[in-house]
């Protein structure tokens, strides 16, 4: 599994509050490449697989409605060490408990509106990415 590559998404409130260009510029600034990119939108059978994971807890209806309730923007990110670098840039899941100067701790509005996802390990960059983006658009 490549470790030079990771997938994020630029959660719908995020993308809404115009947010989109600066959070792009902390990515670039960080030494991370876009190599791929595209807005899209989820349908809520879509949030929900792509959330699997959490099908279990509380949050997880909110966490589906939420994350198709607008346009997203969707990337794959490459950096050596992407997907720890990434999970850095980005803060902690908590906003409140997000270092200064995070994506998250600047950008985020709630604890589930916490502006990006970063994917956690090299395998779930890789099935993300596949989630969103045929083989022609990763190359
Ligand atoms: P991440 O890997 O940092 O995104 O965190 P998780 O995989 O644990 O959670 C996935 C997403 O679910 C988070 O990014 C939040 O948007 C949301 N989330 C996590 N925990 C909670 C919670 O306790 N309540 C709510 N409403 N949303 C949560």
């Amino acid at each position: 599994m490549p470790d030079n590559l990771t997938f994020t998404i630029i959660k719908p409130t995020a993308f809404k509050n115009n947010h989109t260009g600066a959070i792009l510029k902390m990515i670039n600034e960080a030494g991370f490449v876009v190599k791929a990119m595209k807005i899209t939108r989820l349908m809520p059978g879509q949030a929900g697989a792509f959330y699997a994971v959490h099908k279990d807890k509380p949050f997880y209806q909110s966490l589906v409605n939420y994350m198709s309730s607008g346009p997203i923007v969707v990337a794959i990110l490459e950096k050596d060490n992407a997907v720890s670098d990434y999970r850095k840039l980005i803060g902690a899941t908590d906003p409140t408990k997000a270092d200064e100067g995070t994506i998250r701790k600047l950008f985020a509005t709630s604890l589930e509106k916490n502006a990006v996802h970063g994917s956690d390990s090299d395998e779930n960059a890789n099935i993300e990415s596949d989630f969103f983006f045929s083989k022609l658009e990763r190359i």
